[in-house]
């Protein structure tokens, strides 16, 4: 290039373009002297690298503000020695794939994702799956053209001209849409395939084993290399992820080694001591519950959880529930008012303390409120509540926000006491 036209001018714009006047004016005339739709006219190629020159100065800030100032000065040209090339490299790599060329080419297979359900057990222990689906191959036949006898058997489509893209509407930018008849190859078969019927590609039904590794957990992804979607006409094959998802289990939740196996019981079975068989990873093993047992309380099983790299197995740990009786009919609904009466606070020693400190401060409030002097705010029951003993039938801590205010002897004592000390 001997004449250098200035920049602006080359992509048909005055000197105080905005950045996306310029990215939308290069973009507009770039697509249309691109070489690949000006096959072997050396103008246009020259005219695409001009814009291609003008456009990599004026879209970089500094660039842009040191040709502003001092012109072609300096070594803001990047494509001035260099080829045709490296300035489609250049636009496809601001627009991408516009001209959906890379079609045209042999192409690098998709990689696939395979989403593989497995059990908890199957998770935590390690299982052999094989999964199997239908993949998209080139046909064998027509080695993927579509055409009968191959590659030799296609010719220039005569829809788009070969272009692989077919115009819409008047605008330059409005419309380009893959041309239908050749599906953005340029080319179709003279004869299809009649082992696919010109499409180029045929399902395979293809089966792979999968091996999975003891403590796998969900979402964890293997990767099988080269045996995602074939490449087209001969380009690599992409891989194949295989992604595990765990299924949730109704009883067992994972926690690190820890198997935790939720065990509901009856109320009764809590109170008197049962024994349950608790289902692990392997079989059941039978557990003792011992009477007067608490909803959330945990045993352990050793070595029953979750397989450890070291070969030895994690601990289980069983998690007690008690399920409070539903669907009562008039004779249960009776004998367990008969059972709550008859039990009283002393079998339920945590419930009887809640219920005295919660009168307590029931008792305290209605005292402020009649504008005693607060001696002893909150203190002046919480012993008596816990001492007292209760006849059968009463109900722990009712009553006691009569009680004297002048029980001072556990004053300070903390506001919620241990259970096992009333
Ligand atoms: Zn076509
Ligand atoms: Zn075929």
């Amino acid at each position: 290039m001997t004449l250098v036209r200035d920049y602006y001018e080359t992509l048909g714009l005055g000197r105080e373009a905005t950045e996306s006047e310029i990215k939308v004016a290069y973009r507009k005339l770039a697509l249309r002297h691109h070489p690949d739709r000006n096959p072997g006219d050396v103008v246009a190629e020259e005219r695409f690298k001009e814009l291609s020159t003008a456009y990599a100065v004026l879209s970089v800030p500094e660039k842009k503000e040191h040709y502003d100032r001092f012109g072609f000065l300096g070594d803001a040209n990047p494509f001035s020695s260099a080829n045709v090339a490296s300035a489609t490299d250049f636009f496809d790599a601001i627009f991408g794939d516009l001209l959906g060329l890379g079609r045209r080419k042999k192409s690098t297979g998709r990689d696939l994702r395979y989403t593989l359900e497995i059990d908890f057990e199957e998770a935590a222990l390690g299982c052999h799956k094989t999964i199997a689906f239908d993949r998209a191959e080139d046909c064998g036949a027509c080695r993927g053209s579509g055409a009968e006898g191959g590659v030799a058997g296609l010719t220039k489509c005569g829809r788009c001209g070969g272009q692989g893209f077919q115009r819409q509407g008047p605008s330059l930018l409005g419309g380009r849409r893959e041309c239908a008849v050749c599906g953005g190859t340029g080319e179709v078969p003279l004869v299809s395939c009649k082992t696919c019927e010109g499409a180029g590609i045929v399902d395979k039904w293809r089966e792979f084993d999968v091996s999975i590794p003891p403590r796998t957990v969900s979402g964890s992804t293997q990767r099988v290399a080269g045996q995602g979607s074939p490449g087209r006409r001969g380009g690599p094959a992409g891989d194949l992820h295989v992604v595990v998802r765990v299924r949730p289990h109704k009883y067992y939740v994972r926690e690190g080694e820890i198997l935790v196996v939720e065990v509901p019981v009856s109320m009764t079975e809590a109170a008197l001591g049962t024994e349950v068989e608790v289902p692990v990873l392997d079989g059941t093993v039978k557990m003792k519950v011992p009477a007067g047992t608490q909803s959330g309380s945990v045993f352990r099983i050793r070595g029953k959880g979750i397989p450890q790299s070291s070969g030895a197995r994690g601990d289980c740990h069983v998690r007690v529930v008690i399920e409070t009786p539903v669907n009562l009919g008039p004779e249960a609904r009776e004998m367990l008012a008969r059972i709550e009466s008859v039990l009283g606070g002393a079998a339920t020693p945590a419930r009887r303390d809640f219920r005295a400190q919660v009168a307590t401060r029931e008792g305290a409030a209605r005292d402020a409120a009649a504008g005693e002097a607060p001696g002893h705010p909150g203190a002046a029951t919480g012993g008596a509540a816990g001492k007292a003993p209760h006849a059968p039938g009463t109900e722990a801590g009712v009553g006691h926000h009569e009680a004297p205010k002048s029980t001072t002897a556990d004053a300070g004592a903390p506001p919620y006491r241990d259970r096992n000390h009333s």
